[in-house]
């Protein structure tokens, strides 16, 4: 239930996810009153799913190297890092009583692993001085008095709000079950602002003739090469997983932007597997010699006479997972990619170094971590994470056109964004 009386403070904070309650809880430190809006029955649900339930919610990467991991423009996130890094994002919720651990690749979770944790904790750091959150606020409306230059809220047909700064942390459109529908677009398109043109990143891309083989199959230790109309513009090494939506995990997701962006534009995208990286062709080839020699006679002679069978029967086990040796054999007989060449002993070491998908499409909104496209840089400060059109309007987080790769780099958007707006209308209070 909306309340009737019009709540008064320095800011209004529309979205309660992880960049609207960073910067309460900012606010709140720096003892300036704020309202914060939430269109659900509570705060943070997408938080809730982070990192997989435990919330991946930095990286301790130094800006040299961390700036490679935000798109499309990272200098515009330069300013906003530097206001609240991520050692001092780490030392602010352990500030706040939420212990941290650092993990392989550079990533910070909470210690007790659940992503509920960095809710709660912001929650309660806002609620003990007095921040008011008002749930079940779904803001329909920003209006801004032209003399006073006064900011109402809307909801549900009636002023919720009012002030001097609002802050727009409503996030993108992805995984819109959490509250993020792309509301924040709507309120800057009403002030005359550009929406870069939103799609969907970090999501699972869908090979043709993808089947329900693939499922629940991981592979670790594997370099994935993203192809554009043939032309590799991507390698990336680590773990790929291949789901009930198609080929994702850490590095299908980080050739995933590219890899949407270019279908989107109608150009052929493919993805070249090498299940065996750390070693060569020749050295690949002479292995498999080594594990033909080692065969017994009869096996030997089966794979003489059908050699298709032969190897998906006695080599391909001891190269790949098991779970993956139908689907390699039928992605070779049904003739997509490299498959041309024919499952044979002399085509195996190609077949496992290249093995080619074309990808048909990709999974949406629905699913997609993370949104990329939205409000314009240009039309930011980077200074301060206000509207150049509008003075005292802010935008922080997934709304703006700026997202990351995953391994943390998106919450840390998220909480930098929001503590520089709060710092920036804490200096004109
Ligand atoms: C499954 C999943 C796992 C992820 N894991 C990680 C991870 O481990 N590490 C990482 O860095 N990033 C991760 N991300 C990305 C990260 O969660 C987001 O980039 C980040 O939450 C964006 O924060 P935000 O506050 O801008 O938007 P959101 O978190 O989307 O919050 C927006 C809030 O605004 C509210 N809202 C929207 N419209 C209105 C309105 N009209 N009125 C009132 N309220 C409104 C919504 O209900 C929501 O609570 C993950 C994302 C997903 C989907």
């Amino acid at each position: 239930m909306l309340l009737c009386i019009m709540m008064k403070s320095d800011i209004i904070i529309i979205g309660g996810g992880a960049a609207g309650l960073f910067a309460a809880a900012m606010a709140a430190t720096k003892g300036i009153s704020v309202t914060l809006l939430e269109k659900n029955g509570r705060c943070g649900r997408k938080i809730a799913l982070t990192g997989k339930g435990r919330c991946n919610l930095t990286n301790t990467k130094p800006w040299e190297e961390f700036q490679h991991h935000v798109h499309p423009k990272n200098i515009f996130f330069k300013n906003a890092f530097f206001s609240m890094d991520n050692i001092k994002v780490m030392e602010f919720f352990e500030s706040m009583g939420l212990p941290l651990v650092v993990e392989r690749g550079d990533r910070v979770f909470p210690k007790s692993m659940r992503a509920q944790d960095v809710t709660d904790t912001l929650v309660s750091w806002m609620e003990s001085r007095g921040v008011d959150i008002i749930t079940d606020c779904e803001v329909e409306e920003i209006i801004k008095e032209a003399g006073s230059g006064i900011f109402t809220v809307m909801a549900d047909g009636s002023p919720v709000a009012s002030s001097k700064n609002v802050i727009v942390a409503t996030g993108g459109l992805s995984y819109p079950v959490t509250g993020s529908t792309g509301d924040g677009y709507r309120f800057a398109k009403s002030f005359g602002h550009k929406i870069v043109e939103c799609f969907p990143s970090l999501t699972a891309l869908v090979p043709a003739g993808y089947s329900e083989q693939y499922h629940g199959i991981s592979l670790k230790n594997v370099e994935a090469t993203l192809l554009i109309n043939n032309q590799p513009v991507q390698t990336e090494f680590g773990d790929i997983d291949f789901t009930n939506g198609g080929m994702e995990g850490p590095i299908g997701f980080k050739i995933s932007r590219k890899a949407v962006q270019n279908l989107r534009n109608g150009q052929k995208v493919s993805v070249l597997l090498d299940l065996k990286p750390a070693v060569s062709l020749k050295q690949l080839a002479d292995r498999i010699q080594r594990e033909m020699a080692a065969l017994s006679a009869g096996q030997r002679d089966e794979l003489e006479k059908n050699q298709e069978r032969g190897v998906a029967r006695h080599l391909l086990p001891k190269l790949m997972p098991k779970a993956l040796v139908e689907p390699f054999v039928s992605s070779c007989r049904t003739n997509s990619g490299s498959s041309k060449r024919g499952l044979t002993i002399e085509n195996l070491p190609h077949l496992l170094k290249e093995w080619r998908f074309e990808i048909r499409s990709n999974v949406g909104y629905e699913r997609c971590v993370v949104t990329a496209g939205g409000v314009s840089l240009q039309e930011i400060s980077k200074k301060s994470m206000e509207s150049k059109l509008v003075q005292g309007l802010y935008f922080v987080g997934e709304v703006l056109d700026l997202d990351g790769d995953t391994g943390g780099y998106n919450l840390q958007i998220a909480f930098s964004t929001a503590a520089l707006a709060v710092e920036s209308i804490c200096r004109g209070l």
